[in-house]
């Protein structure tokens, strides 16, 4: 199987937000750190959220199953990283209009608009310290697989596995973003929460596929 179908998609949005509430408490300690100590809570309540709305829903595109997301997130999280995560999914509505499954090249477009979206929406790049210092790596590793069109299931755990990177790296940065800024060179020394949950979220995404 190397394409990602509705029912593949939602069990992958699924399966990311069981990463998150696993590590609701860690997420909390990381923004406690550097910001105010809410990002899991936050986060948590917007993926049981997702869950309610989508998990009996029987979707009929890829489309109506991204919407959904986007619109539960942006009402349920707030903060500043609720519309960052709702605009991920929102974004990548415009690339699968009517369609029920996407390959790996179809995947790699649909990252690529979702990070877009947030570093429009964020004014954020790499190395600022945020959710972006995951997001890109694992989107250009997408990037660069689906030219040599390999298998989804290698692809999704090197993604992850380049999320995971991204984020430990935000360990040695000063944050330029965000809440973290106010603390100036302190904020060096802490893993960003919001990079954390990019990096849970592409594991989940991948743990969803290896189980197949
Ligand atoms: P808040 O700061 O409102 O309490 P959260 O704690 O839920 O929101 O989220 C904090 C995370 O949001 C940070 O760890 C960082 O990854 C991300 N973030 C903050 N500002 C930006 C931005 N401008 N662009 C991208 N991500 C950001
Ligand atoms: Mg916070």
């Amino acid at each position: 199987m190397n394409t990602i179908t509705v029912t593949q998609l939602k069990k992958m949005i699924l399966q990311a937000g069981n990463k998150i509430e696993e590590n609701e408490g860690m997420l909390c300690e990381l923004d406690a750190a550097i910001g105010d100590g809410d990002h899991g809570v936050s986060m948590t309540r917007g993926v049981r959220a997702v869950r309610a709305k989508i998990e009996t829903v029987d979707y009929a595109d890829l489309s109506s199953l991204l919407t959904d997301c986007g619109r539960v997130l942006m009402k349920e999280i707030g903060g500043t990283c609720g519309p960052l995560f709702a605009t991920f999914y929102l974004k990548m509505v415009s690339c699968v209009t009517g369609k029920t499954e996407v390959g790996l090249t179809e995947w790699a477009a649909m990252l690529s608009h979702g990070l877009n979206g947030v570093k429009t929406l964020g004014k954020a790049d790499v190395g600022d310290k945020t959710m972006i210092d995951a997001l890109e790596p694992a989107v250009r590793f997408v990037d660069a697989c689906a030219k040599h069109n390999d298998s989804l299931q290698v692809v999704l755990q090197g993604a992850a596995d380049a999320a995971a990177e991204g984020a430990k790296q935000t360990i040695d940065l000063v944050a330029r973003k965000g809440r973290g800024r106010y603390q100036g060179d302190n904020s060096s020394g802490h893993q960003d929460a919001g990079a954390t949950s990019v990096a849970l979220i592409f594991k989940g995404f991948s743990d969803a596929w290896q189980s197949e």
